[in-house]
């Protein structure tokens, strides 16, 4: 907790399309009521960019499927109380795991060599290296919560924040499902 008794939560997003983030930002009005409750200390949707120490609640959207998503999902897992996976990317892999039916090579060849005009080549500074197969976030650290949907609706969302608040295990099933 902060010193505000304010739940603390941080949200960032892997191998997703931001559309989970977006879900999020759909809560609308109910946004001011829960900026009373929780203090959203790093995210995309916020200036703060330096996970801190310890956080009540992390939340992740998107799949592990590069060295960065992964050092996140760590970092996440080991500064966050309480997990989330947000979204059916995080949950089962959904539309990034795809991939994992080809050769990494032959996905990097698709896309950087045979699906361009200008200067083909495979990026080897600045961007991330895929790792091999893609893998939801519980196939890399342990996840204490589940919200499929693609994306959960802002409902689900809110529901999942309020039980959470109350001091209550959320139980997502009762509100969203997969593809949602
Ligand atoms: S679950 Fe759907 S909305 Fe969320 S990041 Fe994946 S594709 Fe986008």
């Amino acid at each position: 907790m902060s010193t505000t008794n304010k739940i603390t939560v941080a949200t960032t997003w892997l191998d997703g399309c931001s559309g989970c983030h977006m879900s999020f930002l759909d809560m609308d009005e109910r946004l001011i009521e829960l900026a009373q409750k929780i203090d959203i200390v790093y995210s995309p949707l916020v200036d703060a960019k330096e996970l801190p120490e310890q956080v009540d609640v992390g939340i992740l959207e998107g799949s592990i499927s590069s060295d960065d998503d992964l050092e996140k999902a760590k970092a996440f897992r080991q500064h966050c109380k309480l997990l989330i996976s947000l979204g059916d990317c995080a949950v089962n892999g959904n539309v990034p795991a795809m991939r994992n039916q080809f050769k990494l090579s032959d996905v990097m060849d698709r896309a950087y060599r045979e699906n361009v005009t200008l200067q083909p080549q495979i990026p080897n500074r600045e961007v991330p290296a895929l790792l091999k197969t893609v893998k939801p976030i519980h196939g890399e650290v342990r996840v204490d919560v589940f919200i499929p949907g693609c994306p959960p609706s802002a409902d689900a969302i809110w529901h999942v924040l309020n039980e959470l608040i109350e001091g209550r295990v959320p139980d997502p099933s009762s509100v969203t499902r997969f593809g949602a």
